[in-house]
């Protein structure tokens, strides 16, 4: 990722050598004409399917993208209070950098909303360096009038402090780490804390008086999320996980995600076109550890990113596809009380199927048990009124003791 600031362009020539090569490919450092406004510029942007252009038409298209994403819908509310939430990756400070610019304009042009950011620290539930607080502090700074808070990933919602009166909490009692210490493998390790952190943002919104949070996925993260979703076994709500609106938080909090339809590419470039600093690199957010195989979610996203680079095209086909999904989503339906997705209502053959051989295997290879009695077993479990999703309770089914909640 290109960090080097304009300064440093123009520098002695080992310095120079240096810049050219952190570029994002297709930015170009020599003077040629804008085809958009024919100004002459000497950084021009070629992205993938448009031509060459200057820093300003650049600008002004990925801007349109985002604000294309929320006014097309009309899915913002005049003077809505919003939640952003900072991640440190680079599509985060992309997202922070266009909400921001999209304030400050005259009034025609002007974004009506009033905006927070919510930095939220996941050093110990993921066991990585902490963010640089001095470079959380300097964005706040930078990106005045926004108020900044940070919470830790895994405490309490009233924990949350604003970003001046923030230092890390030394508490190693975070009830969120033994509970995932419970959990046998890494999929429902990476499923339940995806799921736990929705539900803190949400909470933290709700704190916040805000009814909207707008979140950073980009077209690929969506991409992977949509396929993770069908792997573990959340089809039925897969819709609403690449969606532009989320409406599962608890609270009648809206999930907003207004850079869906940006890609790599332009991500990239606009780091590069505002000399944003992104504090972490993408892909230590859902803690890729163990390798690509080591989970379903590490697994699809290998998969993914490897279509990303060899077949970019697939990717937004298979992103596209999540929005011909119809959301199944019926108000009158009772939802997860873990992931709040529509619980399915009908007796399913293929969860039927499922927790059948799920008995199977439980009763081993003795099979005391006849055909009959496992299917009523399976059954019954379905029947289980714990309010549970087919994939959450998959999570319970890996807790060696203990609840969920
Ligand atoms: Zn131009
Ligand atoms: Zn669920």
């Amino acid at each position: 990722m290109c960090s080097i600031g304009e300064d440093d362009f123009g520098d002695d020539g080992a310095a120079h050598a240096m810049a050219v090569e952190s570029l994002p490919l297709g930015i170009v450092l020599s003077p040629g004409n804008c085809s958009k406004c024919d100004v002459n510029s000497d950084e021009l942007y070629k992205l993938n399917f448009r031509t060459a252009e200057c820093r300003e038409c650049f600008l002004a298209y990925a801007r349109h993208k985002f604000r294309a994403a929320l006014g097309a819908a009309k899915i913002l509310p005049r003077n809505a209070e919003v939640l952003l939430v900072l991640d440190g990756s680079a599509e985060s400070l992309v997202l922070l950098d266009m909400l921001h610019f999209a304030q400050t304009q005259n009034t025609f042009k002007r974004l009506h909303c009033n905006a927070r950011v919510v930095y939220v620290e996941e050093q110990q539930v993921q066991g990585r360096d902490p963010v640089h607080l001095e470079a959380l502090q300097n964005l706040s700074t930078q990106y005045a009038p926004f108020d900044f808070y940070v919470i830790e990933l895994g405490a309490l919602p009233s924990s949350m402090q604003r970003i001046k009166d923030y230092s890390p909490s030394l508490n190693a009692n975070n009830e969120l780490i033994h509970k995932l210490q419970k959990l046998r493998s890494l999929t429902a390790r990476q499923d339940y804390l995806q799921q736990q952190r929705k539900n803190l943002i949400c909470s933290v919104a709700q704190c916040l008086r805000c009814t909207h949070v707008f979140e950073s996925n980009i077209s690929v993260d969506l991409a992977t999320q949509l396929l993770t979703a069908i792997a573990l076994g959340r089809g039925g709500s897969a819709a609403l996980d690449v969606a532009l609106l989320d409406d599962r938080l608890s609270g009648d909090v809206k999930l907003l995600r207004p850079l869906k339809d940006l890609n790599e590419q332009e991500i990239q470039f606009y780091i590069h076109a505002q000399r944003l600093k992104p504090l972490f690199q993408k892909g230590s957010r859902y803690g890729r550890e163990h390798g690509q195989t080591a989970s379903l979610q590490n697994l699809t996203s290998a998969f993914v990113a490897n279509l990303q680079q060899n077949y970019a095209s697939t990717v937004s086909t298979v992103f596209r596809t999540g929005d011909k999904i119809a959301a199944n989503s019926n108000p009158e339906q009772s939802s997860c009380v873990h992931c709040r997705s529509t619980l399915d209502t009908e007796l399913s053959d293929t969860l039927l199927a499922i927790e059948y051989s799920r008995s199977v295997s439980e009763a081993g290879v003795s099979l005391y048990k006849s055909g009959q009695d496992l299917e009523d077993l399976a059954k019954k479990r379905l029947e289980n009124k714990d309010g549970l999703c087919h994939a959450c309770r998959a999570i319970q089914a890996e807790l060696d003791s203990g609840n969920l909640l």
